[in-house]
Formats: structure tokens, sequence, C-alpha cells
């Protein structure tokens, strides 16, 4: 079984504005970053192996990304038995709350999806407390984006895991996945994941930089910490097979060098996780 915790749907480039696009080629060193999203090319890089799949859109004004919970609510429609669709919202704009309500109740919504540091706001704010009291009393997991970007007026210091730290002190029941490891701030997921029983983190696009994950995977060994850390792409950054394969391989980076290995069985764990179970979505 595999589950993929971390899948966007948006329609690209509609969803974004000039100024993101514009970024995103600085960042890429020319051409257009081709975010183009459709569940066809999901599931022809390996998707179609995948159980089960988490999608959300984003909602961040800050950065200038906005995709509407309807059109992620009839992207999910293509596949309901397969796909699971996440709400999301923005905090720092009026109507954010109704929003979460509707997308909960009115859309079927199964979790809520954040973008702190895109957004610029913190997850341990006092005006997040009704999303993580909401998320409580309906058992809705949440998942942040934690790590880096390249938009220049996102602020870094939003998206740093620590912040998750007395957000999950506070509401201990609330399944939160930090996304991405919190790459580069891998050492803050990990030990925000170790404390709190029920804070995950996920590896999703982050095999294309092999040494960088090497060296998270073996924090999260060290720390004893593999059962936290879940399985996902971020489609259409990158790929189910793509994904597996970096994994895999990432040991071979060591032929010939005494360094230590990630252990096989615990990557293939992770690739078979039961991610439903642990967040309460089966
Ligand atoms: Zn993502």
């Amino acid at each position: 079984m595999i589950i993929d915790v971390h899948t966007h749907a948006w329609q690209y480039p509609d969803h974004f504005t000039d100024d993101f696009r514009a970024q995103g080629r600085r960042a890429k060193g020319g051409g257009d970053l081709d975010l183009t999203v459709t569940l066809d090319a999901y599931n022809a890089t390996g998707g179609r192996h995948a159980d089960r799949v988490v999608v959300f859109g984003g909602k961040a004004r800050l950065s200038g990304l906005w995709v509407d919970d309807d059109y992620v609510a009839a992207y999910v429609a293509q596949d309901p038995q397969r796909l699971i669709g996440f709400l999301s919202v923005d905090p720092t704009q009026p109507g954010w709350q109704a929003e979460m309500e509707r997308g909960h109740q009115q859309l079927g919504m199964k979790g809520i999806k954040l973008l702190s540091m895109y957004a610029g706001f913190y997850p341990h704010e006092e005006r997040l407390d009704p999303l993580w009291q909401y998320a409580t009393d309906h058992a809705l997991p949440v998942l942040l984006h934690t790590g880096t970007t390249f938009v220049a007026q996102a602020p870094i210091d939003c998206t740093l895991p620590r912040h998750l730290d007395p957000v999950a002190t506070r509401f201990p029941d609330v399944r939160i996945i930090m996304a991405h490891i919190g790459h580069p701030y891998e050492g803050e997921a990990v030990v925000v994941a170790r404390k709190h029983p029920n804070v995950y983190t996920d590896l999703s696009a982050l095999h294309y930089r092999p040494f960088q994950l090497y060296q998270s995977l073996m924090l999260v060994q060290e720390y004893g910490i593999w059962p936290k850390v879940l399985f996902g792409t971020d489609y259409p950054f990158t790929s189910i097979d793509a994904s597996i394969e970096g994994l895999l391989g990432l040991n071979r980076m060591l032929d010939g060098t005494a360094l230590p290995r990630l252990q096989e069985t615990q990557m293939q764990a992770c690739i078979e996780r039961d991610t439903l179970d642990l967040l309460r979505l089966s």
C-alpha cells in the first residue's frame, strides 16, 4: 500500500500571480516553471500505484497563490475513492473561518493545508486558535509547508518548525504534518516531531537534493523517529516514481565510503506507511 500525503491541484498559471511566476523563473535560472497539474499526468508517473492520495491547493495572498477549495473538490471528484481533499485557508485574509467551515462541512474536505511563510503568519499566533480548536473538535489533520522558498516577500521565520512546538503543546490531539522535513531546518523538524506523539513530517520534494536528504534522514534515524516520517511527493514538483527511486538510491552515494547507511527496511516501511490510520483518515 502506498499513501501519497502531499500533492497539489491547481490551474496553472491562472491561480498564480505574474510576480510569483517571475520569481519562479528567477529561481529556475530562466524559463517558466511549469506547474501544470492533471490526474492523468500524476497517474502516468507512478501515481497509479498510490492507493490513496491527499490533494490540496494552497492560499497565500502575500506570495500570489490562491486556489479555491471548490477547485480542489472538483479535482477530487474525478476519483473520489482514491483522492482525499484538504481545504486551505490564509488566516491573514478576511473570511478565512467561514471558508474553513464551508470547506469541511459543505465540500467534505478531510484536513487543512497551511502555507504560513507564503502567506506571512505564524502557526502559533493567537488568531489561529479557532483553527486549531476546530481541527481538534473535528479530527482534521493539518499539513503545513515547512522549509524554504524562492518567494522574496515570504518571511523565512514564519516557516520554522519550532513554531509548531507550542501549537502541539496546546492542541496535542491535532495530527500535524510538517512538510519537507523543514528543509533546510530539518534539525528543528526532527526535534519537534520527536517530542510530540501526534506531530509528523513528510519527505516530499527532497530527493532531488540527495545529499541533504541523506543528512536529514540520518538525523531522523539517529533520533529514532523513522515512524514519524510520512511518504509524499509534492506533485507536480516531482512524481511517485522519481520519489521512490530517489529515496531508495540514497545509499548508493556512499559507495566506497565508511559513512553510515540509511536502513533499507525503514525506507521501505516509510513508502508503505499506513498514513491514513496515523492521521485518523481511515
Ligand atoms: Zn507542496
